[in-house]
């Protein structure tokens, strides 16, 4: 199991992360007034960007989060950070760590409950040609 998911493995982190989910759905639909399957996307855009942030590791800065090699002069480490918790990763690593770190938040919403509802092909490309925020 991964830090992550050992981080939010309880009934209470669920309830929670669900409740947070419902909450910012009624947020986004006062605000906005979209249809119910709208605002429950864009809930969760944000739970998930939420839970990537309470999630962010802070790891030593000896050794890269995604390959565990250690930094050189060739191949420093730089440090990915949220609030005061960094994560130390090499340049060629931080976009597949990125992309692991959304995988495994998506996967450890869905083991809540929380998954990303389906897009309609109409209302995708409206969304790339016109901000909704
Ligand atoms: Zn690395």
């Amino acid at each position: 199991m991964s830090g992550l998911s050992a981080r939010v493995d309880n009934a209470a982190g669920a309830q929670r992360w669900l409740r947070e989910f419902e909450d910012t759905t009624i947020v986004v639909q006062r605000v906005r007034n979209p249809p119910r399957a709208e605002a429950e996307r864009a809930a969760y855009e944000i739970v998930l960007v939420e839970f990537l942030n309470e999630t962010h590791p802070d790891t030593d800065p000896n050794r890269c989060a995604h390959c565990g090699k250690i930094g050189t002069p060739d191949a420093f480490l730089l440090p990915i950070g949220w609030g005061d918790r960094n994560a130390w990763l090499h340049q060629r690593c931080w976009v597949p760590w990125r992309e692991r770190r959304w995988t495994e938040a998506i996967a450890a919403l869905a083991a809540m409950g929380i998954t990303e509802p389906a897009r309609r092909p109409s209302s995708l490309c409206r969304n790339r040609s016109t901000p909704t925020r």
